[in-house]
């Protein structure tokens, strides 16, 4: 979502006459597009502007602006610890960015208001090469989940109308682009002019040069049968979906306020699963949240066995202020929550791998990507489930083509494959 909203940013710049830098020494002003998630997002953040204090003061008429989440967050307390910004803009306010920086002399230029409108609909993104584009469908969020800054951050909860997504989407399936992930905190929560998500996507299916679609975040409540019934139906929807479920704990969900009980999760698993027979799943965990008990725990790592998830992002549980368990406090210790963190983990790794080995022998299409980090003279991609497979390059085989490629090995985060 951030290389998205940087992405915009860029294009706005452009507009105004700005043109981009690779590197940050030539720059003339200087943008750090931020999260606030968890404490230790900000933390990293601080650390940069420390770098970034050195080369404003090699030259004083550079502008150094903190966008974003963070500078929506704690405005008060940035411009405490870092008095040499020149500029703090929240998520809503990047149209104002060249007159914000026109503005930002001798003191600084704020402008964190949230707008409930603001969906930067008319302003195309400035995308990078790729055979992958992310566009946003919606922004914010109406869920208030107790632990979670993004409604506070990101404000309310509000969507792009579906001819502006399906003009960026003809646009981008005209430069290349293959694949499409609709973007939004709550994306299958999208509803604009009648048209809701289950909707949406079968209008973007509908692009021709389009060849797979996918979304990230849904939310287990909005997971309506229009959106099962699409992804099952729509061949270039494709059957993978990453759904956080948070905790497996009822008391934990209910405390954090996510609206569903683990069964109810479970039973929407099974509802997908028999609707999309070759899905992989992947989900959010949140470790040690307020009054998690070693019963709770242990619910979490049940519910991930029984999914059998395919991968998983796992964090420590972070107090975030202005959020409902703000007030509530930290109960576990961090030592705790470090080993809690470590089980996941250490069973994440476990289910990818028997998964992931599950796999040896079977064919896939690949979207191919380009060449792999590791691995001189292999190429990298994506199978239809989102795994990361490598293969032998070919001078044939170019960014952007589908192969079938044949599982030889498989690790817990990739599959090394043969063409097929
Ligand atoms: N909207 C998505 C959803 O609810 O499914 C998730 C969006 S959030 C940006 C990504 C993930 O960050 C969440 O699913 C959650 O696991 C994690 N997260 C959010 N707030 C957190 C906090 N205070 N501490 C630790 N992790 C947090
Ligand atoms: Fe945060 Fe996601 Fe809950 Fe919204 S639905 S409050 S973004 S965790």
């Amino acid at each position: 979502m951030n290389i998205a909203d940087s992405q915009t940013v860029t294009a706005i710049m452009r507009r105004a006459g700005y043109t981009a830098s690779d590197n940050a020494g030539d720059a003339d002003v200087i943008l750090l597009n931020t999260c606030a998630i968890r404490e230790h997002a900000e933390e990293r953040v601080l650390g940069r502007l420390s770098d970034l204090a050195r080369l404003k003061a090699a030259h004083p008429q550079r502008k150094l602006g903190l966008l974003g989440c963070m500078a929506q967050h704690n405005r008060a307390a940035l411009m405490r610890k870092a008095p040499w910004l020149d500029l703090v803009a929240g998520p809503d306010s990047y149209r104002r960015l060249p007159e914000l920086i026109a503005s930002a002399n001798f003191d600084p230029a704020i402008d964190v208001r949230l707008d409930r409108t603001e969906t930067y609909a008319d302003i195309p993104p400035e995308y990078e090469n790729s055979v992958r584009a992310y566009v946003t469908a919606m922004r914010g969020c109406d869920k208030f989940c107790a632990f979670c800054v993004v409604p506070y951050v990101r404000g309310r909860e509000r969507s792009v109308p579906a001819t502006d997504i399906l003009r960026e989407v003809r646009q981008l399936a005209a430069r290349g682009v293959k694949e499409i992930v609709l973007l939004g905190q709550t994306v299958n929560a999208y509803r604009c002019d009648q048209v809701g998500f289950g909707a949406l996507l079968r209008k973007v299916a509908a692009v021709e040069g389009i060849e797979r679609i996918r979304f990230t975040s849904p939310h287990p409540s909005d997971m309506t049968s229009d959106v099962i019934e699409a992804m099952a139906e729509e061949p270039k929807v494709q059957p993978y979906l990453h759904l956080p479920v948070q905790s497996g704990s009822d008391r934990v969900l209910a405390a954090m306020g996510r609206g569903y009980t683990s069964q109810a999760y479970l039973s929407l698993i099974e509802r997908l699963r028999s609707a999309i027979p070759n899905l992989a799943l992947s989900t959010d965990i949140i470790v040690g949240f307020h009054s998690e008990d070693q019963q709770d725990f242990a619910s979490t790592l049940g519910l991930m066995r029984a999914v059998g998830y395919d991968s998983a992002f796992m964090f420590k549980y972070s107090v975030r202020e202005h959020t409902r368990a703000f007030k509530l406090g930290d109960t576990v210790s961090d030592t705790e929550k470090s080993r809690r963190l470590s089980a996941v983990i250490d069973l994440q790794e476990a289910l990818s791998l028997e998964r992931n080995r599950a796999l040896l022998g079977c064919e896939f299409p690949v979207l191919v990507e380009g060449p792999a980090r590791r691995g001189a003279g292999m190429l990298v991609g994506k199978t239809p489930q989102f795994k990361t497979a490598l293969f032998p390059a070919a001078p044939s085989i170019r960014p952007g083509d589908t192969i079938r490629a044949r599982v030889d090995s498989a690790t817990a985060h990739s599959l090394v494959c043969a063409l097929a």
